[in-house]
């Protein structure tokens, strides 16, 4: 499958989950934020491809983020600076070794991407657990 099918498929799940909250419950305001986390979930799990769309854009995007965070420490000083880039750099490295449809592709990854999503909201980890399972599931289709 390409980035358009996951992207369609995680759209009609959450469209489906977004109509059940409304009628419900309601809708909280990061809503909005919690379905583009779940957009770029269903894309994540396909990093580990070297012709996906969004390998294209994640090492930039790392490495972009540990040349800024490391400009913040010079500055900053602080010590959690430093362990966030060792953790990206640490994702940075498993990402250019690890198997497509590998350890990426398994409940297992699912769970470990999304549990920090916790510290955002509830919401968000949700959705963002729909993105990278609708993954997982139109891949087995
Ligand atoms: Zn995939």
């Amino acid at each position: 499958m390409n980035y358009k099918s996951h992207l369609v498929f995680y759209f009609f799940l959450s469209s489906v989950i977004v109509s059940i909250l409304c009628f419900y419950s309601g809708i909280t305001h990061n809503i909005l934020i919690s379905l583009v986390v779940g957009g770029v979930y269903s894309l994540l799990p396909d990093c580990d491809s070297r012709n996906s769309k969004i390998n294209k854009y994640s090492n930039r995007i790392l490495l972009a983020s540990l040349f800024v965070l490391l400009l913040l420490y010079i500055y900053i000083k602080d010590d959690n600076i430093i362990y966030v880039c060792m953790v990206l750099t640490l994702f940075l490295f498993f990402l250019q070794v690890v198997k497509h449809r590998g350890f990426l592709h398994s409940v297992t990854a699912m769970l470990v991407f999304t549990v920090p999503l916790l510290f955002v909201s509830l919401e968000t980890a949700f959705f963002g657990m729909v993105g990278y399972g609708s993954h997982l599931l139109l891949d087995k289709i």
